[in-house]
């Protein structure tokens, strides 16, 4: 049974949802990080840190010394430099797995978080399995394939396994955060046209890792992350539209106009302090048509399953941007120019309490229900929560307090309707301001925190 797993790149955005998942999951969980690393995603959480470098030999020694698994996550995805790629993918990964062989050779697993892009783009309509040859086309894509070819020549000492991650989206993410922002805005801007991608969302890529860190069929192998099929860029807007509630403009930058055009503008970002929307070097990224990977050996031999189909993970990440103030939908903006008021409003044969600028009185009082309905009724409605996937009853009336009467009607209606065991908790964390209440399985846990998968 593995105990200990030393974890690099466990701060980011994926590497933070990896530690979730094993400590969920009762591992010992070692994070590697700099000095300067930002550990605002591993606050609270149970982890221990390590402090090394990946170009630092022997602190990476101190750093795998007693563990009974790796995980390395760490990357430079992004860099103006191309030699950084290399220094620290490359030449880091080898140093890491050297380092474990010395001071760790018993280790019971390695697994690396590779890259789609380590294989390249999709060359016809059907997405790339993970036997086809490879032919990255960036500088960190090849980076990446490099550090695979270093671990395939250690195959036979260590445990080794990889996972190739696409595009990932989710809670925590920044990477995608100027394309939530802009949609909220009206506007979605698309490089050019049909651009197809595999997107995966890190939650799920996440399970997949822990997966390839226990599974012995995972041993000597690559394996994709893709557990749903592709979609489109413009898909993906009209997911985050629809549950933002807006209907926005689509804006095509046509290829010529990035290829031609934004390597000489590229400069003037620096000089207005402007954050590009991608660097210099993604321009080629930009460009291919299709970012598609096949899933399905991850599936058939480990047994990965996805959870979050596109609708659902957009939905559950434009729902933490908001709890975050990252991200801002027209509701949003009502209540910020202090439209948050309750009026009185009839609806069929009798009057109900409304606020315009409410999530929870749009979806009780104007129906916009965005998933699973399970009940409604002259006072309640019971849906799907966005977020957590759990039945929820909300308040047919903007009103903060469920009536010792309405519980107890309620509680009726969980058994009746609800076809589970069930926990209710009455305390409102999300919008305190309209009754609402999760019929859960289990009870509320924070995402590190042990609960059934
Ligand atoms: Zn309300
Ligand atoms: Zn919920």
């Amino acid at each position: 049974m593995i105990r200990t797993v030393l974890l690099t790149g466990s701060n980011g955005f994926l590497g933070s949802h990896i530690a979730d998942a094993l400590l969920r999951n009762d591992y010992k969980v070692r994070a590697m990080v700099r000095p300067t690393s930002d550990l605002t995603w591993l606050e609270q959480k149970p982890v221990s840190y390590v402090y090394a470098s990946l170009n630092d030999p022997e602190s990476l020694k101190k750093a795998v010394e007693g563990v009974d698994a790796v995980i390395h996550n760490a990357a430079v995805v992004s860099s103006d430099n191309k030699y950084h790629y290399y220094k620290h993918n490359t030449e880091g990964t080898r140093n890491l797995a050297e380092a474990v062989l010395d001071k760790a050779p018993d280790i019971e697993r390695f697994v690396f978080v590779s890259s789609q892009a380590a294989g390249g783009p999709t060359e016809n309509q059907d997405p790339r399995k993970e036997d086809v040859l490879p032919q990255p086309v960036t500088d960190y894509g090849h980076s990446k394939l490099l550090a695979e070819n270093h671990l395939r020549k250690f195959k036979d000492l260590l445990p080794i396994s990889i996972i190739r991650p696409p595009a990932l989206y989710g809670p925590r993410d920044t990477a995608w955060l100027t394309f939530f922002k802009l949609i909220s805005r009206g506007i979605m801007p698309l490089v050019g046209r049909r651009r197809e991608l595999t997107l995966t969302h890190g939650q799920d890529a996440a399970r997949q890792v822990l997966l390839q860190l226990e599974k012995k069929e995972a041993i000597g192998d690559i394996f994709h992350s893709a557990p749903f099929e592709p979609t489109t860029f413009e898909e993906f807007g009209r997911c985050i539209a629809k549950v933002l509630g807006v209907t926005p403009k689509v804006f095509v930058v046509e290829d010529i106009l990035i290829k031609t055009v934004y390597p000489i503008i590229y400069p003037a970002f620096g000089i207005f302090k402007i954050k590009p929307p991608f660097r210099k070097d993604k321009v080629v990224d930009a460009l291919v048509k299709r970012w598609t990977i096949n899933g399905e050996k991850a599936h058939d031999l480990l047994g990965f399953e996805g959870r979050l189909p596109l609708m659902a993970g957009v939905g559950q990440t434009v729902e933490w941007y908001r709890w975050k103030g990252w991200l801002q939908s027209p509701r949003d903006r009502l209540k910020a120019r202090g439209g948050s008021v309750t009026k009185s409003r009839q609806v069929e044969n009798h009057k109900v309490q409304y606020d315009p600028s409410c999530d929870l009185c749009a979806l009780a009082i104007d129906g916009e229900v965005k998933t699973v309905k399970h009940y409604e009724d002259d006072d309640f409605i019971i849906v799907d929560c966005l977020i957590c996937r759990e039945p929820m009853a909300v308040l047919k009336n903007h009103r903060a307090h469920f009536t010792d009467e309405e519980k107890d009607r309620l509680d009726q209606i969980f058994v009746n309707v609800l076809d589970k065991k069930y926990y209710t908790d009455y305390e409102q964390r999300r919008i305190p301001e309209h009754a609402h209440v999760h019929c859960r399985s289990h009870r509320h846990a924070l995402p590190w925190q042990k609960r059934p998968e």
